[in-house]
């Protein structure tokens, strides 16, 4: 599993979909959520809904788990 490249925190799957979702579809390195959440300077709860949104969508960078 990927790491945040700024808080070093381990990304979860949803994590890793939502960055190659939003920022890159074949990334080097990694941002978590909160960090994502500082770099669009938006709520991780915006994130979150994003998530919802891309699994409902059937997207399969993301799984439904609690995470
Ligand atoms: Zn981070």
């Amino acid at each position: 599993m990927a790491n945040c490249k700024k808080c070093g925190a381990v990304l979860s799957f949803n994590e890793v979909g939502l960055y190659k979702k939003l920022i890159d579809m074949e990334p080097k390195e990694f941002l978590c959520k909160s960090c994502l959440a500082e770099y669009f300077n938006c709520s991780t709860d915006l994130l979150d809904k994003k998530i919802g949104h891309f699994i409902y969508l059937g997207c399969t960078l993301f799984e439904n788990n609690c995470d």
